[in-house]
C-alpha cells in the first residue's frame, strides 16, 4: 500500500499526477527544433499568467533564490542601493543575498506579521532626492508568516514620490495561486518557481522582466554567467538555450499552465481564497490566530498558525510527520516555535485540506493542547458545504 499522505508545506506542493507524466518525457536535442516547440508555449504561458505584455519571459534552471540572483545579478552594479522591507524569513533572506553580492541595502525593518509598510517606503524613496536606490524589492507573499503584501500599492507609493527606481518582486509563494498583475502593478521583475503554484517538481527559477529593467542590463556591472539574461535572449530568439535546459521541467511547465488555464485563472483565485478561508474558520474555532496581523494582510497560499502560550509549534510539525506521515511547515526564524505553518496552495481540494486540518487537530489532542477535537473541522466543514463549487475535476 502506498502511504502517501497530501502536503500542506507551502512549496513544494502536491503534483497532479498528469504534470509528473508530463514532465516524464523521452530524451530530445535541445538543438532541434523540438526543443523551441516545448520551450515557446511555456514562455507565452508565463506572460499569461503574469499579466505581462513587453518584456522578456526566463526559465532558468535554478529555483526562486536563483532567480533573485538572476534579477540582482542583470540589473545592478557592486555598490547600488536597494530599499527593502524585512518582515519575515524569506524578505530576509533577499536582502541577505544581496548583501552578500555587494549591493547596500536600505532596510525598513518591520515587525514580522505586517506587510510592506507603504508610507515609509513612499517616505524613503523621497528622501532619496539624488536617486540613489535603483530598485525596490518586495516580498508580495512573505511565506514565513502568511502575509500578502500590496503590490500595486508599492508602486502607487513610488509614483507619488516621483522616484524612477525599479520594482523587483518575490512572487514565488503568490504567482499561480494568487492574482498577479505585472503590467498593471509597473513589476520591472517578478520571480517565480516551479514548485509552488506551478505544482511541478522544484528546478525552474521563472521570471518576468520588463523593457526597463532589460535597459538596465547594459549599465550593470555585477559578475553574472550562468543566469545571463543577454545569453538567453540570443538563443531564445533562435527557438534555442545557451546551455543544457531541463527540458522535462519545461514540458510541464506548459502543461501546467494549460490545466490552470482549463480551470480558468480567476477560478484557481478564488479556489485558493475558499481553502484559505476555511483554514482561517478553522484556526478561529481553535481559539488560535494567523501571525498576519490584519485581515487585509492574510495570505490566500499561506497560514501561519499562532500557538497558544507554552505550546511549540515545531513539536506539532515533528509529531504529525512522526505518526501520522502528514507534513506541516515548522516557523522559521523569529517565530520559530512560535507558529506552524499550513501551505494551502497548489493540487488541493475542500477534502484534502479537511484531512490536514483533521490531522492538526489529533496532533494537537496527542500534545495536550487545549482545543476540542473536530472544532476545527467543524467550523471549515461549515464553511466548505455552504460555498462548494461544482467539481469540474471529475475522472477526465
Ligand atoms: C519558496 C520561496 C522562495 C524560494 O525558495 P527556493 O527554495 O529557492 O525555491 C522565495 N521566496 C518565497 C516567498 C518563497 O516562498
Amino acid at each position: 500500500m502506498s502511504a502517501q499522505n497530501p502536503v500542506f508545506i507551502p512549496g513544494p506542493t502536491n503534483m497532479p499526477e498528469e504534470l509528473r507524466k508530463a514532465c516524464d518525457i523521452a530524451t530530445i536535442d535541445h538543438r532541434s527544433p523540438a526543443f523551441g516547440r516545448m520551450f515557446r508555449p511555456a514562455v507565452a504561458g508565463v506572460k499569461r499568467v503574469l499579466q505581462m505584455g513587453a518584456g522578456e519571459v526566463f526559465l532558468l534552471p535554478s529555483t526562486g533564490t536563483g532567480g533573485w540572483e538572476a534579477a540582482i545579478s542583470n540589473t545592478l552594479s557592486p555598490g547600488d542601493t536597494v530599499l527593502a522591507a524585512r518582515f519575515g524569513m524569506f524578505s530576509h533572506r533577499w536582502i541577505d543575498l544581496c548583501l552578500r553580492h555587494g549591493l547596500t541595502v536600505e532596510i525598513l525593518e518591520t515587525p514580522w506579521g505586517q506587510g510592506a509598510p507603504l508610507a515609509r517606503i513612499e517616505a524613503a524613496l523621497r528622501a532619496d532626492r539624488d536617486h540613489r536606490i535603483k530598485v525596490v524589492l518586495a516580498t508580495h507573499n512573505e511565506t514565513a508568516t502568511g502575509v500578502r503584501s500590496d503590490i500595486a500599492g508599492i508602486r502607487r507609493a513610488m509614483d507619488a514620490a516621483g522616484h524612477p527606481a525599479m520594482l523587483f518582486v518575490d512572487g514565488v509563494s503568490s504567482i499561480a495561486s494568487m492574482p498577479f498583475s505585472f503590467d498593471a502593478w509597473g513589476v520591472d521583475i517578478a520571480v517565480a518557481g516551479s514548485q509552488k503554484g506551478f505544482m511541478l517538481p522544484a528546478g525552474l527559477a521563472i521570471l518576468g522582466v520588463s523593457p526597463k529593467a532589460l535597459a538596465a542590463m547594459e549599465t550593470a556591472r555585477l559578475p553574472r554567467c550562468f543566469f545571463d539574461f543577454g545569453d538567453q535572449i540570443r538563443s531564445n530568439a533562435t527557438g534555442g538555450f545557451p546551455y543544457t535546459p531541463p527540458v522535462g521541467l519545461i514540458a510541464g511547465l506548459a502543461r501546467s499552465i494549460e490545466m490552470l488555464e482549463e480551470e480558468g485563472l480567476e477560478a484557481v483565485y478564488a479556489r485558493h481564497h475558499r481553502l484559505a478561508e476555511g483554514v482561517r474558520r478553522a484556526v478561529a474555532a481553535w481559539g488560535m490566530r494567523p501571525c498576519a496581523a490584519l485581515p487585509d494582510l492574510y495570505s490566500d497560499t499561506i497560514t501561519a498558525v499562532v500557538v497558544p502560550e507554552g505550546c511549540n509549534g515545531t513539536e506539532l510539525v515533528q509529531l504529525a510527520a512522526q505518526k501520522y506521515g502528514v507534513a506541516f511547515g515548522v516557523g522559521l526564524g523569529e517565530v520559530a516555535g512560535k507558529v506552524f505553518r499550513i501551505g494551502h496552495l497548489g493540487m488541493l481540494t475542500d477534502v484534502m485540506v479537511l484531512a490536514g486540518l483533521a490531522t492538526a487537530e489529533m496532533c494537537m489532542a496527542d500534545l495536550g493542547w487545549p482545543i476540542r477535537l473536530g472544532s476545527g473541522v467543524a467550523a471549515a466543514q461549515a464553511f466548505y458545504r455552504g460555498t462548494a463549487q461544482p467539481v469540474a475535476m471529475a475522472a477526465e
